[in-house]
């Protein structure tokens, strides 16, 4: 066990991880560093304060009393420049030096800008933590006419503050609909339609070709491609984040849009984790790299991380995460990877029920439901297991969806392993074949499947893998380029066809 340990970030991630640290190693030393003024908030709720629906007080999570009650060293407005992986050392921006034995990364992102003329001016806001929510606020507060820019799920809390603020808003998006990766146009409608009651108006196929200002230099319009301009005071951008990953890149951990680590939310670093939304961590459901912008996947891969920096136990981030959005009047919520996959099926069923599955090789990757949210846990138990069923997509629409809709998985093995496995060598059932083989749908992570591929005798490959059912052929074998280190989990499901 390590004595002494650093962590990097105070959002829910590392703060999580610090109260988790104390919980298991109750002598070691913890040192926690952020460059935000204030500890830990409610990062969700920062979009209710500005609206003008909370007050200030309720957002914050932990006051300073709270680490000193516990004992962590907390350092407020302290930026993280310098890591040195082979001293054990960081260094803060005022040259201060902190030394660790186990370190950990929880340092999130920043939101991206318009690369556009006059991106930087004032009344032009971007939103991530709570001294932007309050910008925010006081500029919405005072204007008459928005723009928001980003049709994702930030972008429309910009427009939703709008909507409660009576700002009217016009909504420039680059497609023909919100979020269209993850929904279709009959979706993304019923949130036009909640938007356009609120006063926001969506305005498809656009986007700012740049800003212009008065001579103090405050936002007064956006002018779209096209040269249409919309008069503003207030502007709210959400096109995504750069991850902060500066801090690392003279150093050996491994990068790719964020910190590359494995189910233990390790890093090629054997002393250096990383946790929320900065991971990109090896989704032992998905058998493949996975990326999750979301509070409660950050609070629990924080308190992963930390559970494998104590060494008390080989703790595995295994989750699907979820996101809802509360402005309006119906639920809505969306789930694992909705963006994901090769296949969908989806339906509506009312003016503002709606729901859209994702999958890839038949399984559910994830999803996005509107109006009705009871379905989530069946949804999230078939991900969970991995199970094949795309073929039943009829009775994954059932209104009121439960597990039992399905036709029953006859027989099932769950194959898993640690790599490298020779499966040339080995019943892969771990008993005896009972049943031919063509009775099988087979499902391999792809990992496996690289694996599989390569060390594998080719007549399990071809035949078994490769017609059954079209869930996999053998053209999708790839080897995970993100499995090159590290801990490797390998895992196939075997099952009888269902009916
Ligand atoms: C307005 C808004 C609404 C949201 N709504 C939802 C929602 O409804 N549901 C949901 O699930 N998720 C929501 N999210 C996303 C969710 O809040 C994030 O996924 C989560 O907070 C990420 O936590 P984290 O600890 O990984 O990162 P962060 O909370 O970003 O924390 C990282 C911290 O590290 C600090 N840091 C970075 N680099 C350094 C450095 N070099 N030195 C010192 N400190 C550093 C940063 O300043 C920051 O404080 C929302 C986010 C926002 C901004």
């Amino acid at each position: 066990m390590a004595d002494s340990y650093a962590i990097i970030g105070d959002g829910i991630a590392g703060s999580s991880a610090a109260e988790t640290i104390r919980e298991q190693a109750p002598d070691a030393d913890i040192t926690v560093l952020t460059d935000e003024g204030e500890a830990l908030y409610n990062r969700i709720l920062i979009k209710e304060f500005a609206k003008g629906k909370l007050p200030e007080a309720p957002i914050s999570i932990h006051d300073t009393d709270w680490y000193a009650d516990r004992d962590i060293g907390l350092h407020l407005n302290t930026l993280v420049t310098d890591i040195r992986t082979d001293d054990h050392e960081i260094e803060t921006h005022s040259g201060e030096v902190f030394e660790y034995d186990s370190l950990l990364l929880a340092i999130g992102g920043t939101p991206q800008q318009l690369p556009v003329e006059n991106a930087d001016a004032d009344g032009v806001h971007h939103f991530w933590t709570f001294e932007d929510a309050r910008a925010i606020k006081q500029s919405a507060e005072q204007a008459d006419t928005g723009v928001v820019v980003g049709a994702g799920l930030l972008g429309i809390d910009l427009a939703a503050i709008c909507g409660a603020q009576d700002v009217e808003a016009k909504y420039l998006m680059r497609g023909d609909a919100w979020w269209r990766y993850a929904l279709s146009e009959e979706g993304a409608e019923i949130m036009h339609d909640a938007l356009r009651e609120r006063g926001v108006t969506p305005v498809f196929d656009s986007g700012v070709d740049h800003f212009e200002t008065d001579a103090e230099g405050a936002v007064t319009a956006a002018v779209d491609p096209d040269g249409v301009q919309y008069d503003t005071d207030f502007a709210g951008v959400a096109i995504g984040l750069d991850f902060n990953t500066e801090i690392v890149q003279d150093t050996p951990i491994e990068t790719d849009r964020g910190i590359v680590v494995d189910e233990y939310m390790q890093t090629n670093r054997d002393d250096v984790y990383a946790a929320g939304d900065i991971t990109q961590f090896h989704d032992v459901i998905l058998g493949k790299r996975a990326q999750n912008g979301a509070w409660g996947s950050a609070k629990e891969q924080g308190t992963i991380a930390a559970k494998n920096m104590v060494g008390s136990e080989d703790a595995e981030f295994k989750w699907v995460s979820s996101y809802s959005i509360t402005h309006f009047d119906f639920p809505f919520l969306s789930f694992g990877h909705p963006t994901r996959g090769n296949d969908t099926v989806e339906q509506k069923y009312t003016d503002d029920e709606w729901r859209r599955l994702a999958l890839e090789d038949g399984k559910i990757v994830g999803g996005v439901l509107i109006g009705d949210l009871a379905p989530q846990t069946a949804y999230k138990q078939l991900m969970r297991e991995g199970r094949v069923v795309s073929d039943q997509k009829e009775a994954l629409m059932n209104r009121e969806f439960s597990v039992d809709d399905l036709a029953p998985v006859q027989k099932q093995w769950i194959v898993s392993g640690v790599l490298p496995w020779n499966l040339g060598c080995t019943d892969p059932t771990g008993g005896t074949r009972q049943l031919s083989w063509s009775e099988f749908t087979i499902a391999c992570r792809r990992d496996w499947l690289g694996q599989l591929s390569s060390d594998a005798n080719s007549e399990f490959g071809s035949q078994w893998v490769g017609s059954q059912n079209g869930v996999l052929t053998s053209s999708e074998w790839a080897t995970d380029p993100s499995r090159t280190w590290g801990r490797r989990r390998a895992e196939a499901v075997l099952r009888t066809p269902s009916k």
